[in-house]
């Protein structure tokens, strides 16, 4: 529960520490419309999962109010 409410700023599963870690957010692309975000275990420093942001004209409104639009997708 409170899990869910952190995910994003505190820790991902890590398959090479076979357990969640807490993760770094690397920017790794740029586009026009969207950043792609990697994230990094801390303590392997493997890739845990990454993270697309899309940059519709209202951005920062959606960065902020919508949730929704960030995915996250574990790989
Ligand atoms: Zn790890």
């Amino acid at each position: 529960m409170t899990q869910f409410a952190t995910f994003r700023a505190s820790s991902l599963y890590c398959v090479e520490c076979r357990d969640a870690q807490p993760v770094q957010e690397k920017l790794v692309q740029v586009f026009p419309d969207k950043q792609i975000y990697e994230y990094l275990c801390v303590r392997c420093g493997g890739k845990v999962g990454n993270r697309e942001v899309s940059l519709g004209s209202n951005f920062l409104e959606e960065e902020t109010a919508d949730p929704a639009t960030t995915r996250i997708k574990i790989v």
